[in-house]
Order: C-alpha cells, then sequence, then structure tokens
C-alpha cells in the first residue's frame, strides 16, 4: 500500500510571516486528515518559522532545493546538514524550474538525490518532458534517461523512501493539466523503469506524483488512477482553500 503523498511547491513566494499565516488558516482544515502525508515546500527563509509552527503536526516540511555536499565554499547554497538541523524532513530534487534557470542536470539531480538519502532526507525527485519533446513522441525516451541517471551508482537497498514526481513541463503553471490517460502512462513508464534498475519490490512502494496545473477540480480523477500516488502542487497550494480542497479531493480516493 503506498500512502498518499501530497506536497505544495510554494516556489518565491510567501515571506515567513505569510507562510505561518498561511499554516494558521490551513491547520483547522485538515484537522482531521490521516490518510495522506502532506508536506510544505517554501522559500529557504521561511522553512525556520514553518518547521516551528508544523511540530506535532500531521504536516512536513521540505525544502525546494539542496546542495549536495555538507559543507563548502559554494556561495548562496545551503547544505543537506543544514536543513536537517533545523528540522526539514523532505526536499524536491531537479523541479523543472531549477532545470530550465539554475543549469540543473540529470548529473546534478543524482548527486543531490545521492546526498539526501544519506542525510535521510525524503527526496522529491522531479521528471517530465517538454512539450517539443512529448510532441516528437520522446516522452518514453526522456523519462527513461532521466530516471536511470538520477538513480544511478544508488544501492537499491537505501531506495525505500524514493519519491519522484512526473511534472509535464508543458502542464506547470500553465492551466494545461495532463489528461489521465497521459499521466497514467508516464507513471507506467517510470514505475516500469525504477524496477528495471531497483526491483519490482522497490517499484512497488515508490510513490508517483503528478504534478501540472492540479487544482481542486481535477485531484480526485488525477489520484484515483492505479500508479498516481499523489500530487505536486504549485499556484494552488498557495491558498489554504484550495490546497486542503485538493487534499480531502483526492484523499477521497486512497
Ligand atoms: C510545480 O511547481 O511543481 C507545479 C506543478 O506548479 P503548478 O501546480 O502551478 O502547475
Amino acid at each position: 500500500m503506498r500512502k498518499l503523498l501530497i506536497a505544495a511547491n510554494w516556489k518565491m513566494y510567501k515571506t515567513p510571516v505569510e507562510s505561518t499565516a498561511f499554516l494558521t488558516s490551513f491547520f483547522p482544515l485538515v484537522k482531521n486528515n490521516t490518510s495522506t502525508e502532506i508536506v510544505l515546500c517554501p522559500s529557504m527563509t521561511s522553512l525556520p518559522a514553518l518547521v516551528d509552527a508544523a511540530r506535532g503536526k500531521t504536516v512536513s516540511i521540505g525544502a525546494q532545493n539542496m546542495h549536495w555536499l555538507a559543507e563548502g565554499a559554494y556561495t548562496g547554497e545551503t547544505s543537506p546538514t543544514m536543513l536537517t538541523a533545523i528540522g526539514v524532513t523532505h526536499v524536491l530534487i531537479g523541479h523543472s524550474e531549477r532545470r530550465q534557470y539554475f543549469n540543473e542536470t540529470d548529473t546534478t539531480v543524482n548527486l543531490k538525490l545521492k546526498s539526501a538519502l544519506a542525510h535521510s532526507l525524503l527526496p522529491i525527485v522531479c521528471v517530465g518532458e517538454h512539450l517539443n519533446e512529448r510532441e516528437q513522441n520522446l516522452t518514453a525516451d526522456v523519462l527513461n534517461l532521466q530516471v536511470s541517471v538520477a538513480l544511478e551508482g544508488i544501492n537499491p537497498a537505501a531506495l525505500g523512501s524514493l519519491v519522484i514526481a512526473y511534472e509535464p513541463v508543458w502542464a506547470i503553471g500553465t492551466g494545461r493539466t495532463a489528461t489521465p490517460e497521459i499521466a497514467e502512462e508516464a507513471h507506467k513508464i517510470i514505475r516500469a523503469k525504477v524496477a528495471s534498475i531497483a526491483g519490482s519490490d522497490i517499484a512497488a512502494s515508490t510513490r508517483i506524483l503528478y504534478g501540472g496545473s492540479v487544482k481542486p477540480d481535477n485531484a480526485q480523477t488525477l489520484c484515483c488512477l492505479e500508479d498516481i500516488d499523489g500530487a505536486l502542487v504549485g499556484g494552488a497550494s498557495l491558498d489554504p482553500a484550495s490546497f486542503s480542497q485538493i487534499i480531502a479531493n483526492a484523499t477521497q480516493t486512497a
């Protein structure tokens, strides 16, 4: 049984005060939730305030990025040890905006994944094709390559906590959601690739989230599918009412 996971990616939005105000409104809306793992990924400056505010609650706090090294002369970077030291438990790795604007590659994704696992951070590795790749029927090739490089050199025994987010780049922030058929097909490709690398047990326990314009009105249709184990939500996670409604709708299928 894979536990449903719904994660919020707040990108470069919300100050610490705005982030804790979100939680004050959000907690009562999800107080009865027990079946879904909820993760909020705010900006770096909001992490300490949110970790404090979420203590003892069923909401976990994740970072949107990290360096793979524990320390060093890397101006502007944040290390995994810095994240765990303040109580962060999850980390997004290789979001398409990081690949597009900050030169992240499959190779740096692999380094970050190894590091997250070594530091007991739960990794959410983002993969997904661009529109032109889909139009050229390259989706399977792109996903297979992204997943195989991400997992390269990692002992399957270490992959028990792995989460992958399938985020077609053409669906992120565009209001254009993948159809259930497109999403399910991509998730099956990813799961089969994980199975070929790490074995069928790891593949069966790996949660694969869908991300790309998830809203309250499409969360249920997507999350009820066999290979979709939750969602990574950008824009619609910024508002407590809409994010809690996504969780409620997705959970109906669990
Ligand atoms: C994201 O940023 O990961 C994302 C899926 O964004 P949105 O939900 O706004 O498309």
